[in-house]
């Protein structure tokens, strides 16, 4: 990426677009065009429903979420929503804002011996939040989990920064960005085997010298499918945290004010976390959760095909592997005992299972747990892998047998991280751009 006068375009804003812009257009010699499908994330003028503590009012802000992108979580199951951030900042401004950075030891088994440097050029900042804003669900985890702890989140004196602040903030004025919102891509521009440009939604068409594609793991390899890219394996080889989650009624209603989620608990391959309430509804206020996600699952048999309107069709398939149906089964079992302890004894009045009032009674023994996990396992939302680093594209992003053509986002996995995917995106985008840059 070092010729003069490069014309590059980047496709969507999010945690790994948003780097892509910003690192590239600090060569005065690239002019970078990011293109978004969502609303603008201006300086001044962030709702405070996106920066403050309440995820669930960020993903209520229109235009924010994805709609319409549906997922099978198992093998057979129908379509559900799969909801996707939209708009600058795109994930990283509706999620739960919880900061992990992964196993170091996994990104060195990938060769990527310079992940460590590369966590120092991070430019989202991270902290813990007060003892005060935490809710009664994440005190009763604090209380009764000996690996429980505050969480990191993506905020900045108390308010959430999204990469659309940390990354294009001070990019913005730059004279060669420019940053189109509400525009979608829906086609790249192939002259044989080189990207030449894009095509948007409207009808218009961008030229380009180079396209780096950062629509998230299930729009890239959608897109590059739809646009007639041939490489072998795009949209194979999704992943995704396999989850189970349990409603807790509560005693007291949480004050829906407070975050949603301000303590996790790792348990070796297992992650707790906890929701303090589920909106501001006074259903949302009385009702908590505490959710149990395996961080490391086998499965790779996730896919991300084109529907015949050019739509992503999303089979998560993430119980393919007996491994983690045996591992999400304890991970149940473990739960529920957590559940029994005093702590949460003392805030919680009933523990479901679904959302048609089955109690967790019901879970006696392994059996009726396993036949519950089968059907309850749902995403952790943190879709990776679609275009695998090895499989789909090279060291550098490229995608193989083409010319001009990138992936920056978190389709670009080899394997998914074992943390919650938004920093692993950045630290990704940032090693690709160093790569780039050299
Ligand atoms: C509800 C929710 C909660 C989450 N909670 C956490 C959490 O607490 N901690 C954590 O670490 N991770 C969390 N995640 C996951 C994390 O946010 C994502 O893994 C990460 O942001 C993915 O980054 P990305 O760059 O791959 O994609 P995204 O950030 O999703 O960005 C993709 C962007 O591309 C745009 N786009 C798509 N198609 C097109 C097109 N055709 N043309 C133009 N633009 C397009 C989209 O609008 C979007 O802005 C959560 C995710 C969700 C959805």
């Amino acid at each position: 990426m070092r010729e003069t006068g490069t014309r590059t375009i980047v496709i969507g804003a999010g945690s790994g677009g948003c780097v892509a812009a910003a690192r590239l257009s600090e060569q005065e010699q690239h002019r970078v065009t990011l293109v978004e499908a969502g609303p603008d994330l201006a300086p001044g003028e962030v709702l405070p429903a996106i920066d403050g503590p309440d995820y669930l009012a960020a993903m209520a802000v229109p235009g924010r979420v994805d709609t319409d992108v549906h997922a099978t979580r198992v093998q057979g199951g129908d379509p559900r929503p799969y909801p996707l951030g939209r708009g600058l900042g795109g994930s990283s401004a509706i999620n739960g804002m919880v900061a992990a950075r992964g196993d170091a030891a996994r990104y060195r088994s990938w060769g990527w011996h310079d992940a460590a440097e590369t966590w120092e050029r991070v430019a989202v900042p991270v902290e813990r939040p007060a003892a005060s804003e935490l809710g009664a669900v994440d005190r009763a985890l604090l209380d009764a989990e000996a690996g429980a702890e505050p969480a990191l989140l993506t905020r900045r004196d108390g308010r959430r920064v999204t990469s659309a602040e940390a990354y294009l903030w001070p990019a913005r004025e730059r004279s060669n960005l420019e940053i189109l919102t509400d525009s979608a891509v829906t086609r790249i521009v192939l002259d044989g085997r080189r990207a030449v440009g894009v095509v948007l939604d409207d009808g218009t068409e961008l030229a380009a010298d180079r396209v780096v594609v950062a629509a998230g793991a299930i729009h890239t390899p959608a897109l590059l499918l739809r646009s007639g890219v041939d490489t072998p394996g795009i949209g194979t080889g999704l992943q995704d945290h396999p989850a189970v989650a349990f409603t807790l009624a509560l005693h007291e209603p949480d004050d829906p004010s407070r975050l949603v989620t301000g303590a996790v608990a790792d348990r070796g391959t297992i992650q707790l976390l906890p929701m303090n309430h589920l909106g501001s509804s006074p259903d949302g206020a009385s009702h908590g959760m505490l959710m149990a996600a395996l961080m490391s699952p086998h499965g790779r048999a996730g896919t991300v095909t084109v529907a015949p309107d050019g739509a992503p069709q999303v089979d998560e398939a993430l119980l393919a592997d007996p491994r983690d149906v045996a591992e999400l089964v304890r991970a149940a079992r473990e739960t529920l005992d957590l559940l029994r302890t005093p702590s949460f004894a003392a805030l919680v009045s009933t523990v479901y299972i679904d959302d048609h009032g089955t109690t967790a009674d019901v879970l006696a023994d392994d059996v009726a747990l396993e036949t519950w996990v089968r059907s309850a396992t749902g995403a952790y939302l943190h879709a990776t892998s679609t275009c695998a680093m090895g499989t789909v594209v090279d060291a550098d992003g490229a995608v193989a047998g083409h010319q001009g053509l990138f992936v920056c986002d978190a389709s670009v996995f080899p394997a998914i991280p074992d943390a919650n995917t938004h920093l692993p995106t950045v630290m990704l985008a940032e090693r690709l751009c160093a790569r780039w840059a050299r």
